[in-house]
């Protein structure tokens, strides 16, 4: 047996507890210690020695180990590339905005999507994460840092809805009032737009916000810089998109990765426009990192095309650029590991 007793819900908790002949309160204290980032079950202080014996004996507790930090000068930022137990590095990211600590997490060791312009995807998905070793990505910046998280970006290594069941679980745990507590709302996931699994998430009623990856305004630009679009296509994503809004009755929020003569023309603006037409929508401009082996370079027009969706009455913003110092952008510092270590080929490079 060997248990992964901080993915569990507290009424699992009590059922395990339960079979053990344990009285139901040692559900919420082992819950409390695993939220609070205890390393060894011997820190439970108020459990029975024989209890946390037990408990060592035949459950698992994750605990990432900082394989590397770098802190921004310039902004505070900090990227970890945490080490799991299996070895596989993940990164996540604490960013200082004005309405509270954000923490970009990562749900899956790489990932198979193969967006153009990400580094994440290079080497493909090695596998899901628990989700305890999401919710340990929250739990271990805060213990670091020392900041308060507000508010939870997934947004990190991984399609959030590829790992459907241990991310939604991850929601109800870091939401738990005994747990971290963050709300709902402060929580966005972000999807490159699997449909069938944007239909079930909806069926939750979770009062997240969904990113949907956009970046291209029609089918040919976005099957180029998206395989999973060669699937699935535009009309159809919006649509779900549409369906979404119904449901739950939350505004989309569309990401738009700005790249130099690929998407960035006034009548790219205009198609986006016509796609977005009829919803509640908000587009998120995103100046694209430079990554080093990829021919996509950043736009210049940014401003432009932000005037131009806002002109027409689609809520634009800009988002704004953290880390610039580090290697702060999804993918770089595990793929940086990963070439240091012998782990990747030279034939990995971007389409
Ligand atoms: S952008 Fe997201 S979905 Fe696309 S390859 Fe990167 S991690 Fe995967």
């Amino acid at each position: 047996m060997n248990v992964d007793l901080k993915s569990m819900t507290l009424e699992e908790l009590g059922d395990f507890f339960r079979q053990l002949g344990q009285p139901a309160f040692r559900a919420k204290q082992v819950f409390q210690w695993l939220h609070r980032g205890v390393t060894s079950f011997s820190e439970m202080s108020n459990l029975p020695k024989s209890l946390r014996q037990q408990l060592e004996e035949h459950c698992t507790l994750t605990v990432p180990v900082v394989e590397r930090r770098q802190e921004s000068k310039l902004d505070g930022t900090i990227k970890y590339l945490w080490r799991l137990s299996d070895g596989s590095c993940i990164e996540t990211v604490l960013m200082r905005y004005q309405h509270g600590n954000t923490v970009c997490v990562s749900c899956q060791v790489g990932c198979n999507m193969g967006c153009v312009f990400c580094a994440s995807t290079l080497g493909g998905k090695v596998r899901n994460l628990t989700a305890s070793e999401i919710l340990d990505q929250v739990i271990f910046t805060q213990k670091d840092s020392g900041a308060t998280i507000h508010n939870i970006v997934m947004m990190g290594i991984g399609e959030p809805l590829d790992n459907f069941d241990q991310v939604v679980r991850f929601l109800h745990l870091v939401n738990h009032p005994d747990g971290l507590n963050i709300g709902m709302r402060h929580i966005s996931l972000s999807t490159c737009g699997l449909v069938n699994q944007i239909d079930k998430l909806a069926q939750l009623g979770l009062q997240l916000t969904l990113s949907v990856s956009l970046h291209a305004p029609n089918d040919e630009i976005r099957s180029r810089l998206m395989p999973v679009n060669r699937a699935v296509g535009v009309e159809r994503l919006m649509d779900t998109c549409r369906r979404y809004f119904q449901t739950t009755g939350r505004r989309i929020s569309y990401e738009y990765a700005m790249i130099d003569g690929v998407n960035d023309s006034d009548a790219h603006a205009d198609q986006l426009l016509a796609l977005l037409k009829g919803q509640q929508a908000h587009v998120n401009l995103i100046p694209l990192n430079n990554i080093e082996e990829s021919p996509l370079k950043p736009s210049r027009r940014v401003r432009q095309f932000q005037q131009r969706l806002e002109a027409h009455g689609v809520t634009a913003t800009v988002r704004r650029k953290l880390g610039g110092d580090i290697d702060a952008s999804c993918g770089q510092l595990r793929r940086k590991q990963m070439k240091e270590s012998g782990a990747l080929s030279g034939k990995e490079q971007p389409q």
